[in-house]
């Protein structure tokens, strides 16, 4: 490709070569000779500087241009790259000719030069990838996918595409938004009730997958090792700023690694990405580190380059009895780990990263691996400092009788599980694996507040914009 991007151009050698710049104005500046054009392409944090020196001449066509120059107006312009005079950037361009291909009115231009809440910016968030943050967070997401599946790819693991509409439930607990080409509307006026699901598209009951982890788990007993990374889909109805309707969700599953070697693989696995996007987006994350959390990047770090805290949930559970008056919600063992309870393990115990294991089983899916003492399974979830459960994963039960068990036990049906069964019924492995949440990712990379902003088109409870 000719057509070369900002990120490219600022960093090449400012020789008075002729060049081509597109992008977006940010800000527009006149002294008496001079204008100077901020372009943005977002390719990169950085605004070009664009130089109209109306002593050395400027042609009327462009002065004609430049008059209908405003803030979000798009421009193609030609000039010399030079060395820049002015602090805060390497070159600029002495311009020639500029083009408006799209004007931006003033009045009616929602993204003026000044700052706008995220909340606002959510209801036009389809132009909020023009912002500074939002364009960091953008860049900041391709990375991020981008060393997800180098690291995979690396240590050979093979990238699979698992069903995203299923009529399995894998967290045996609800919360699907069902699929459907029944008429509702005419169903509800013939007071048709139960619904006839053999009737349906797909001759059963169907929703959008929350998890690709069974079937994961077909393939990983196959080529032993493998990953998702798609879309998942809860219908839970939790207003948090760490929980969508619909969100990204990476998935890797790999026999014969046990518990330990799950937790090896989480803690390489996050601080891959970190390094890597610490490398890639230096400017990106600079800027969330002066404008969102201080202290970021130096956090960032730390993280990657020290070992995460590992301690089982019942030991978590005594530390936090010990400090019990601080919580709303009372530790004890047996409870599902609130987020304050979380935070407190991070930010105040040990501040750091903390992979916890060995929940009670009541708390955790039935296809866990069982532990001998009854009670607890070799369930682990990643804590991290500020946000709470990154990943959740765990080593699979792989004896069939403890399974099937498992199943009943839970009111469950063994055979709607039938192809799950008969990965334990033919060559049976040790096998675990995780899910993390992407956006949760980019939550905690980035600072960022409020999962609605990390991905680009937020799902949530009566929101589905765009
Ligand atoms: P939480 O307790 O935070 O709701 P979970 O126990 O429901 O999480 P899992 O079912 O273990 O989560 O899912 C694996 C990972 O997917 C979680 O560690 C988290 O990073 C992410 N995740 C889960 N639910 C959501 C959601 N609604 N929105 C965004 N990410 C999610
Ligand atoms: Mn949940």
């Amino acid at each position: 490709m000719k057509m070369q991007q900002i990120k490219d151009i600022i960093v090449s050698n400012p020789d008075g070569r002729e060049i081509t710049i597109y992008g977006w104005v940010r800000t527009k500046r006149e002294t008496k000779n001079l204008t100077f054009l901020q372009i943005n392409d977002g390719s990169c944090f950085a605004s070009i500087q664009l130089t109209f020196d109306a002593e050395k001449g400027i042609d009327a066509a462009t002065a004609g241009e430049l008059k209908k120059i405003t803030t979000g107006a798009s421009v193609k312009a030609t000039g010399k790259l030079v060395p820049s005079p002015a602090s805060g950037q390497a070159v600029e361009v002495e311009t020639s000719s500029l083009t408006v291909l799209g004007e931006a009115p003033a009045d009616t231009y929602p993204l003026q030069k000044k700052n706008h809440s995220f909340e606002f910016l959510r209801e036009i968030a389809h132009l909020r990838a023009r912002t500074n943050t939002f364009g960091a967070v953008a860049r900041v997401r391709n990375q991020a996918a981008y060393a997800i599946h180098t690291f995979f790819q690396e240590h050979g693991f093979n990238f699979l595409n698992t069903p995203i509409i299923t009529s399995s439930d894998t967290e045996g607990a609800g919360e699907m938004f069902q699929v459907t080409t029944l008429d509702l509307d005419k169903l509800a006026k013939e007071g048709k009730a139960p619904v006839d699901y053999s009737q349906d598209f797909f001759g059963k009951h169907a929703s959008l997958t929350v998890s690709g982890q069974l079937e994961a788990e077909t393939y990983a007993t196959a080529v032993s090792r493998v990953y998702t990374f798609g879309p998942t889909f809860r219908a839970e109805n939790s207003n948090t700023t760490r929980h969508l309707a619909e969100f990204w969700m990476v998935e890797p599953e790999a026999a014969f690694f046990d518990l330990n070697d799950n937790m090896d693989l989480a803690e390489e696995f996050l601080q891959f990405i970190l390094k890597w996007v610490l490398e890639k987006c230096a400017d990106d994350l600079q800027f969330f580190d002066s404008r969102i959390q201080n202290g970021l990047v130096d956090m960032l770090k730390t993280v990657a380059a020290s070992d995460f805290v590992r301690l089982t949930y019942t030991e978590a559970i005594t530390e936090l009895e010990k400090n019990a008056d601080v919580f709303e919600f009372k530790p004890y063992w047996g409870c599902d780990l609130q987020s304050e309870h979380e935070k407190y393990l991070t930010e105040k115990i040990y501040k750091c990263p903390v992979i916890l294991t060995d929940y009670p089983k009541e708390i955790k899916a039935f296809y866990m691996k069982q532990n001998d003492d009854g009670k607890t399974v070799r369930a682990m979830d990643v804590l991290v400092p500020g946000l709470g459960e990154i990943i959740g994963g765990s080593e699979r039960e792989e004896n069939l009788e403890k399974l099937e068990n498992r199943i009943r036990e839970l009111g469950l049906n063994p055979d709607d599980y039938w192809w799950y069964l008969d990965l334990r019924r033919f060559g049976t492995v040790p096998h675990s694996g995780f899910g993390l949440g992407f956006e949760r990712l980019i939550l905690y990379i980035t600072g960022m507040g409020n999962i609605r902003d990390v991905i680009p088109y937020p799902r949530t409870p009566k929101f589905a914009e765009f």
